[in-house]
């Protein structure tokens, strides 16, 4: 099923203590198209300024990720994001944000991107993942990002964003930080039992039945109505930056759910998509920005996936145990 994905387009200047890469192509819409382009067809929406390079436009296209909807604002700069991260990589300062093309944007999605079956929107103003929301009310399968600015600044609109998706894809310091739940299994269902207006009324809102808590090198949890599920990343001797995982791990996770139109979103489909996603996540650290996932094969993620399920296997059979 197509997905279409909302977010920024940015340029990054990224410090790590394995090196430094000045205005690298990043950006959540574009490490999210990429690795959701290895399972299905991604259509990008959002603004990019006149210093936008056609170079990195081609870095999209070279992976079939449809830009008709990436919007050249005259006159405009592109996002821009500046971070370093500490010595072992857990800590990560922004030294800057500029919003540019951001500021006063007003999503206009064609045709094509409003028939998408899958929605995800990635980690922008809580309003205009709304809006955005609102032109595909028929997408079959809606995930959301967000971050600690957005439940800071305008929690309420947030919170009416996530009653009206499916799949909520937060860091495990923000589910409990927007629900103020310091247990994270109580946060998550917490989320669970938000859901909209026109949900409760039977129409097109359904609120969130998915909730993926993103615990960094630690791997990622997953909380639904049926059960609880969890993976620890994958274990990589050398990470060089960690910049665009989450955005990449949502687009392994969201990028396979949407190549699986035919089965129902089960607690099995579920866990197949997080070990994609904690993969796809995995190769994306391994070398600056986009650098590793531009290279990536599928031979490579089937192989890892592989390694994966070996390295997460037990025996069931339990002892018996005195007392
Ligand atoms: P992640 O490491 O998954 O949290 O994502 C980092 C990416 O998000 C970078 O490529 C940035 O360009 C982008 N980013 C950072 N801050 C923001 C923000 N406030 N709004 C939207 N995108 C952002």
């Amino acid at each position: 099923m197509p997905i279409t994905v909302v977010g920024s387009i940015a340029y990054d200047t990224v410090k790590t203590p394995f090196g430094a890469r000045e205005r690298m192509l990043g950006g959540a819409a574009v490490h999210f198209a990429l690795a959701a382009s290895f399972f299905d067809e991604v259509r990008v929406v959002g603004p990019v300024g006149e210093d936008f390079g056609e170079e990195q436009l081609a870095v999209l296209r070279a992976r079939n990720i449809d830009v008709s909807d990436v919007e050249r604002i005259e006159g405009g700069k592109t996002f821009f994001w500046q971070g370093e991260y500490g010595w072992d990589l857990n800590s990560r300062e922004t030294l800057d944000t500029q919003l540019g093309v951001f500021e006063g944007f007003a999503p206009k999605l064609s045709e094509q991107s409003r028939s998408s079956d899958v929605l995800f929107l990635a980690n922008i103003q809580p309003d205009l993942q709304r809006e955005v929301r609102s032109q595909l009310p028929q997408a079959r399968f809606v995930a959301l990002d967000s971050m600690n600015l957005w439940i800071d600044i305008a929690r309420d609109s947030l919170v009416a964003a996530i009653a009206d998706v499916d799949c909520v894809i937060l860091n495990d310091a923000e589910l409990r930080q927007l629900t103020g739940k310091p247990n994270l299994v109580s946060a998550a269902r917490e989320v669970l039992s938000w859901s909209s207006a026109e949900s409760a009324a039977g129409g097109r809102g359904r609120g969130p039945s998915v909730i993926v808590a993103k615990q960094g090198e630690y791997g990622a949890a997953l909380i639904t109505r049926e059960g609880f599920f969890a993976l620890p990343a994958y274990p990589l001797e050398s990470v060089i930056d960690p910049t665009g995982a989450g955005d990449t791990f949502a687009g392994g996770l969201v990028g396979y759910i949407a190549a699986h139109p035919g089965e129902k979103l089960s607690d099995e489909l579920l866990r197949r998509a997080m070990a994609h996603a904690t993969v796809l996540a995995s190769f994306n650290v391994e070398e600056f920005g986009t650098e590793r996932i531009t290279r990536l094969t599928g031979k490579e993620i089937v192989a890892r996936i592989g390694e994966l399920h070996a390295m997460t296997q037990f025996s069931g059979a339990s002892l018996e145990l005195r007392g």
